[in-house]
């Protein structure tokens, strides 16, 4: 590994295509090619393809920056934080600009919502962690105090999905707890992580506080999860990769979270508002579907089937599949092409299962990535389409008939990452929302997030959960601290 000061640029954004260790840039011997989902043919860049070498060179500069890091106050880590935000601020539009290039999430959804909530995920960590008291109590002729020790430097993985908004959103309690970071992001949407690691050596951050290195899962994600001197992994994507991470913290008896795939139930009963329950279940195609919290099963009381379908198929016929730079578009491109293989075969195999496509279930135009959003009417609730994560514009739909059997149905697969109900009758959303088994259901709304709320799943979906006091709990160490009473002056 050497130092390094490659860039490349796209669209007038500069960028490294290397890692940023301990401060500095550096390169690897071999890189990974970065592809755009909206034009397959354009190479974006080369990315430096990090080893169990790099691994160990993040991990040695997390580790010995940690002690310094984690004796500051949370109201001097708080700073570098709030600069970080600043920064992210000043670049929403280059930041939107170029993820949308890389992962192909619509541009202006980007720019009004999900990059700035980078900047918001460092702010709230920066005031939680000051705002966080810790607890104090006498008992047993002792005074108790519980102390939040930071805990050492913390793996971060992420996934190609959201990745900028994702990654700061796991960073930034890692951080504001004490500890030291080193993100891995995706290899299939690396570039934005690397405008991090600018903004973090602008921000000024101590060398090796914050790290940020690039490559495949299996050649530098592995070798930084196994090792001892991770002290907690913080991992979001998929259930099978989650189940490796885990095997590997294990082995350190390191601390361990994850945020993984989901197979979300959208309820509607009859009494609900149809109108605004089908066009938020058409909302479902939004960013082709690759949303972990998507309601991908549709679950309708069979007394407004038909009434509920025609507003669906209305909503749903007014997307607009296209260039996700224009903001005529809703529905954007798959992110690659194995992905589009992975979800065309889940369609496919959906037909030979005798489960009905009801629309859709086509790539739409032999030279793209888009997907059509697909309605898929299954044979039996034990369809692999209803089963399993697509993770693409790929709905089903199944109807009920009583609450009960709409609470069976929504807790019939083994995930239980997120549940949406419709409905007018306030104490059937109560029963509904303590039934369904989830980390969080919406009654009546969606994705609507408050950062200090826990998140996380249940099931396959998940272990632990992050958001507000949770995440900060998470990364730090608790220790009680009881002192005699009158013993000391
Ligand atoms: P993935 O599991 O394939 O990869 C996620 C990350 O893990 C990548 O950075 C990858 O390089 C890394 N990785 C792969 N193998 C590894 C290994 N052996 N050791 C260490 N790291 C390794 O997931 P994906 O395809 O990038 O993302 C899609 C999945 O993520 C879907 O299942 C989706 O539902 C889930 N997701 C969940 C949430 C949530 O908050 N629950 C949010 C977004 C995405």
């Amino acid at each position: 590994m050497t130092e390094s000061s490659a860039r490349f640029e796209v669209e007038g954004v500069s960028i490294s295509p290397d890692h940023y260790i301990n401060g500095v840039r550096v390169a690897s011997a071999v890189s990974f090619e970065d592809r755009s989902p909206l034009d397959w043919s354009r190479v974006l860049g080369h990315m430096a393809r990090g080893n169990a070498e790099t691994a160990d060179a993040a991990l040695s500069a997390a580790d010995a920056a940690f002690p310094a890091w984690a004796t500051l106050s949370c109201e001097a880590r708080g700073e570098y934080l709030h600069r970080l935000a600043v920064l992210i601020d000043e670049r929403v539009e280059e930041i939107a600009r170029i993820e949308c290039l890389d992962m192909a999430m619509l541009e202006e959804s980007l720019k009004l919502r999900v990059i700035p909530r980078g900047a918001r995920n460092f702010r709230a960590y920066a005031d939680l962690a000051i705002a966080y008291q810790a607890r104090t109590w006498s008992s047993n002729n002792t005074d108790n105090r519980v102390l939040r020790m930071p805990a050492g430097p913390a793996v971060i993985i992420t996934p190609w999905n959201a990745p900028f908004m994702l990654s700061t959103w796991k960073c930034a309690p890692a951080l504001a707890a004490g500890n030291t970071v080193i993100l891995k992001p995706a290899e299939w949407s690396p570039l934005t992580a690397s405008i991090l690691a600018d903004l973090i050596d602008e921000a000024g951050f101590p060398p090796g506080v914050f790290n940020i290195v690039q490559g495949i899962g299996e050649e530098i994600g592995a070798p930084l999860v196994a090792d001892a001197r991770a002290r907690r992994v913080s991992f979001t994507g998929s259930p099978e990769t989650g189940r490796l991470i885990a095997k590997a913290a294990a082995q350190n008896l390191s601390p361990f979270t994850a945020e993984l795939g989901g197979k979300s139930p959208l309820i509607v009963f009859a009494d609900a508002d149809i109108d605004a329950a089908a066009k938020k279940a058409a909302g479902q195609y939004d960013d082709a579907g690759q949303v972990c919290l998507a309601g991908t099963r549709l679950l309708v009381e069979s007394s407004v089937r038909d009434t509920f379908l025609d507003k669906f198929l209305a909503y749903t016929k007014a997307h607009v599949l296209g260039d996700s730079r224009s903001s005529d578009t809703t529905v954007s491109p798959l992110i690659h092409m194995d992905h589009l293989a992975r979800v065309d075969a889940f369609v496919q195999r959906a037909k030979t299962n005798g489960d009905r496509v009801m629309i859709g279930g086509r790539i739409w135009r032999e030279e793209g990535l888009w997907y059509e959003p697909t309605l898929i009417e299954p044979v039996s609730n034990e369809s692999e389409i209803v089963q399993n994560e697509v993770f693409g514009p790929v709905l089903t739909l199944q109807t009920f008939d009583s609450e009960e059997e709409a609470i069976t149905l929504a807790n019939s697969t083994a995930y239980g990452l997120a549940g949406m109900c419709y409905t007018s009758d306030a104490a059937r959303a109560e029963r509904v929302g303590f039934a369904v088994r989830a980390g969080t259901v919406w009654v009546n709304c969606f994705l609507i997030r408050d950062l200090t709320a826990p998140f996380g799943g249940t099931g396959i979906s998940g272990i632990g959960r992050e958001g507000g006091d949770f995440a900060l709990d998470f990364h730090s160490d608790l220790k009680t601290l009881q002192i005699l009473q009158d013993s000391v002056t």
